[in-house]
């Protein structure tokens, strides 16, 4: 996928919307723009209607019931609810349970609202260890659960390396100790059948701009029963169930319901092998040319677009500076970009901080073609020839 001169190579960042969903989407700004909460007349009706069953397409894709999807601005909000949401209510109906489990790996937004339950409600806030693939340590987590723990979030599959949580597998150990689990699996639909995945986690958040749908919405997935549970983010009108007021955007509910239907096809899984293919051939002729690379993370199991790679003696911003607008690619994640400190998820690997500053996060999506993988290597090849001819390269 080529934009004028550019190769999109960073579809964990995010994705181009697909052109089904934005047919779909676009009779629900002009024509049938009716308030889905207006309950009076009936282009009110059509609007709850298609926001119902955007509902359902976004349920099903996590095997979940329509009524059990919130809708949100994105999955930052999302994360936010979910943690956020429970703390609060558990502080003020007195709860006893005072520790909070996050992934070390977590995206920002989990370990942000994390931090913010610390200073503000002072909860502990304890990190569960990851692997060197970045998978989190199962016998830890099992040490950190105990009966004072309030919630746990581990994602599903990782923004920068691409590592996959088993989540049912860490659902059974949270449950067993009588704790809710909460998954970020906004990295998830792309590249694992999530069709069942509400039938483990507790709460689940995703953002359609992460799978072909637009941005500004995404849905935190509430277990049924969980749903008392929750002190809403945003008061108002009662909407969602209370726990999400203001007006549901219909034209953005509609295109996040078209994205999940998409991919909770059993299409989906020969797009996925497909960029899977694309994605190992990236990284074998990366290793073809004449430079020291390393893939961070899993070798095998991992996102089937993402290859995070390591140039040994160069800067990630050296590189993707050089590249444009040639490659559109990202250091680590695109959330922590303007923040001076190495990526955490590459810390936690056991990287060092010249090691996680020489990484360069690539991911390949639905558009990519034979053609851009090719180009953009030797794109790559020059670029580093380039540097290196100039000095720009450390003592490795
Ligand atoms: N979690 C993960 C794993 C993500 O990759 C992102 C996006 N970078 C988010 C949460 C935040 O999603 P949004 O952009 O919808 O707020």
């Amino acid at each position: 996928m080529k934009i004028e001169n550019t190769i999109y190579l960073d579809h964990q960042a995010t994705t181009p919307v697909d052109p089904r969903v934005l047919t779909e989407m676009i009779p629900y700004f002009v024509e049938t723009f009716g308030n889905p909460h207006s309950s009076d007349h009936s282009m009110g009706w059509k609007a709850a209607q298609v926001t119902e069953r955007a509902a359902s397409a976004v349920a099903t894709l996590i095997g979940a019931d329509t009524d059990e999807i919130v809708f949100t601005s994105g999955a930052t909000e999302a994360n936010n609810l979910a943690l956020l949401g429970i703390a609060r209510r558990a502080a003020v109906s007195g709860g006893k349970r005072k520790r909070i489990l996050l992934g070390a790996t977590e995206h920002k937004s989990v370990l942000a609202a994390g931090k913010a339950l610390s200073t503000q409600l002072g909860y502990n806030i304890e990190y569960v260890p990851v692997d060197g693939d970045g998978n989190v340590i199962i016998d830890e987590y099992i040490r950190l659960l105990d009966d004072d723990v309030l919630i746990s979030s581990i994602m599903s599959v990782n923004n920068e390396i691409g590592t996959i949580n088993n989540i049912e597998l860490l659902s059974k150990h949270t449950h067993d100790a009588g704790t809710i689990l909460h998954c970020d699996a906004v990295q998830a639909p792309c590249t694992i059948d999530t069709r069942n995945m509400a039938a483990h986690a507790d709460f689940i958040s995703l953002s359609a701009h992460k799978f072909y749908g637009p941005k500004g919405i995404g849905a935190l997935f509430v277990r049924r029963d969980l749903r008392e549970m929750i002190e809403p983010l945003v008061y108002g009108g009662g909407q969602q169930h209370n726990l999400r007021a203001g007006t549901m955007p219909t034209p953005l509910c509609v295109g996040m319901g078209v994205a999940a239907r998409l991919l909770a096809s059993d299409e989906a899984e020969t797009e996925r092998a497909a960029i899977r293919l694309r994605r190992d051939n990236f990284i074998e002729e990366l290793h073809q040319l004449s430079w020291s690379i390393h893939v961070n993370g899993p070798i095998n199991d991992r996102h089937v677009g993402n290859a995070n790679i390591r140039f040994d003696g160069f800067s990630a911003h050296d590189i993707l500076s050089a590249l444009q607008p040639n490659i559109a690619a990202s250091t680590g994640s695109a959330c922590t970009t303007g923040i001076p400190e190495p990526s955490h998820v590459l810390r936690a690997i056991g990287l060092t901080g010249q090691e996680a500053e020489s990484s360069v996060r690539f991911s390949l999506g639905r558009y990519t073609t034979d053609e851009d993988v090719q180009e953009a290597v030797a794109l790559i090849d020059q670029t580093l020839s380039k540097l290196a001819n100039s000095g720009l390269v450390a003592s490795a």
